[in-house]
């Protein structure tokens, strides 16, 4: 069957790099799926989480935001940040969540800490998910 591969970069260095079956991303104008011989496409991502599936293994992960890419047999995200799920640190997004609304109670305004908060909300819920399928798996 047709894969993509997939690799996922920051300017910190490489997230992930893999084979894929299917990838869904966080597209600025809305959830992208894609499967091997997609049609080219270049946009824009929003904070979020990228699932990439291989062989029916799923991997799950924040993306803070960047750019997408999609050739026929390739996908390739430059983030801004990432994170692997298992890799977020809770007890540092819950803080950035505190700050964050904290600045915004001070002013509601406040672009930056609305975004900051944004995307604490989302780490804390890709690693909330990706907790909460671990323990259904050990229960299986
Ligand atoms: P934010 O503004 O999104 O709260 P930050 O300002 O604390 O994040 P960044 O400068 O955006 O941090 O990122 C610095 C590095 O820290 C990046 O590699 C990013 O992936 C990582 N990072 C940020 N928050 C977390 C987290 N909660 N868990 C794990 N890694 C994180």
């Amino acid at each position: 069957m047709a894969k993509l591969h997939v690799e996922l970069v920051t300017a910190e260095g490489r997230v992930l790099s893999q084979e894929a079956d299917f990838v869904v991303a966080p597209g600025s104008a809305g959830e992208l799926g894609v499967l091997p011989h997609h049609i080219p496409l270049l946009t824009t991502l929003r904070p979020g989480e990228v699932m990439v599936r291989n062989e029916g293994v799923e991997e799950y992960l924040f993306v803070s935001g960047g750019f997408l890419e999609v050739l026929p047999d390739r996908v390739v995200i430059l983030a801004d940040a990432a994170e692997r799920a298992d890799e977020i640190d809770l007890a540092r997004a819950e803080a950035a969540r505190r700050a964050a609304e904290e600045a915004l109670s001070a002013r509601a305004s406040d672009a930056e800490a609305a975004a900051k908060l944004e995307r604490a909300l989302y780490r804390l819920r890709v690693a909330e998910v990706r907790r909460r399928r671990r323990s259904h798996e050990q229960h299986l």
